[in-house]
């Protein structure tokens, strides 16, 4: 019976990433996945021999640039779209509609068909949101500080994320703390004039959660999602899978498919592997 370091649960794009993240720092890792084929809800459907549909993860502007650059995924035929390429169509009941770039340069000929008054209002959004994203995409990249700090190194690290906080300044600190607990639409009301404008520009901070416009804390979705939004993977997320299975085999992980786990096993209250179906029981000393 074959002895694993760490066995990865789950050939999700999270699962890929873990296991190839720990391969490549030396450990000897087995990926098992209960389906047939990976990438969870990252991967394609196949629904008729020859074709397929992407998965239920169609945005991938949530990948992050240190994944993308520890695992090589370029060289394993990662391609992404420029950063401010991205661009949100609102189409309008009386025809025609509205294309919002996100970068104020490229946008600003649209608005000032659309809603002249909005020319100035978006380009100072733009602003503010490149401002606050310096300080929060570093601190969404760290792991999250412990809830006791207790060792010289819990308060270093507190202290660490604390003055990248102060990054923003006393003013902008001040405007940080007033949007965050905001209802979206109050925060796009003083932004802009232009109803459509308004929804292009406030609906990510419906995505994934029970807020609705009006509802408090709705502001703080749509920073945090300015703050993680990078560019899209070309290909969408089946690509990103493809690209995530190549740096896995590269890094040696060794991928099973058809192998649902059914049990964590432990010995004397410490993990020391699986059981998949069938009974058959595979050792390691960590579990993820
Ligand atoms: C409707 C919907 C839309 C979404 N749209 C987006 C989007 O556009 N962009 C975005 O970034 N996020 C989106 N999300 C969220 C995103 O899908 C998840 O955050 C992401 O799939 C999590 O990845 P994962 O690898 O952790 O898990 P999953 O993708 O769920 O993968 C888990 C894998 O583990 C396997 N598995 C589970 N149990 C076992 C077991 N016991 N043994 C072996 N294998 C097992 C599963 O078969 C699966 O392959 C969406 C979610 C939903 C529900």
């Amino acid at each position: 019976m074959s002895k694993y370091d760490v066995i990865v649960i789950g050939a999700g794009h999270n699962g890929l990433t873990a296991a190839a993240l720990l391969a490549k720092a030396g450990r000897k890792v087995l990926l098992l996945e209960r389906r047939d084929s990976i990438g969870g809800l990252a991967g394609a459907v196949c629904f008729h021999e020859g074709y397929s549909a992407p998965g239920i993860l169609h945005d991938t502007s949530g990948v992050r640039d240190w994944v993308v650059e520890k695992l090589a995924l370029g060289k394993h035929g990662l391609e992404r779209a420029g950063k401010e390429e991205s661009a949100v169509f609102c189409p309008e009941e009386e025809g025609g509609g509205l294309l919002l770039h996100r970068d104020p340069e490229d946008a600003a000929d649209e608005l000032r068909r659309v809603s002249p008054g909005d020319v100035e209002g978006y380009a100072r959004y733009r602003e503010t949101i490149v401002r606050f994203r310096r300080v929060l995409e570093p601190l969404l990249n760290e792991s999250p500080p412990t809830i006791n700090p207790s060792s010289t190194g819990d308060f270093a690290h507190l202290l660490r994320l604390g003055l990248k906080a102060r990054l923003l300044g006393g003013e902008g600190m001040t405007g940080f703390l007033r949007i965050v607990p905001m209802p979206v639409s109050d925060w796009m009301d003083e932004c802009f004039v232009s109803p459509a404008v308004k929804a292009l520009v406030a609906g990510p901070a419906h995505d994934g959660s029970y807020l609705g416009p009006r509802s408090p804390g709705s502001a703080a979705a749509l920073l945090f999602h300015e703050a993680v939004a990078g560019a899209q993977v070309k290909g969408g997320g089946a690509a990103l899978v493809g690209a995530l299975e190549k740096a896995c085999r590269a890094a040696g992980v060794k991928i099973r498919l058809s192998s649902p786990v059914e049990e964590i096993r432990f010995s004397a209250g410490a993990v020391n592997g699986v059981t998949v179906a069938g009974d058959e029981r595979i050792e390691a000393d960590a579990v993820a």
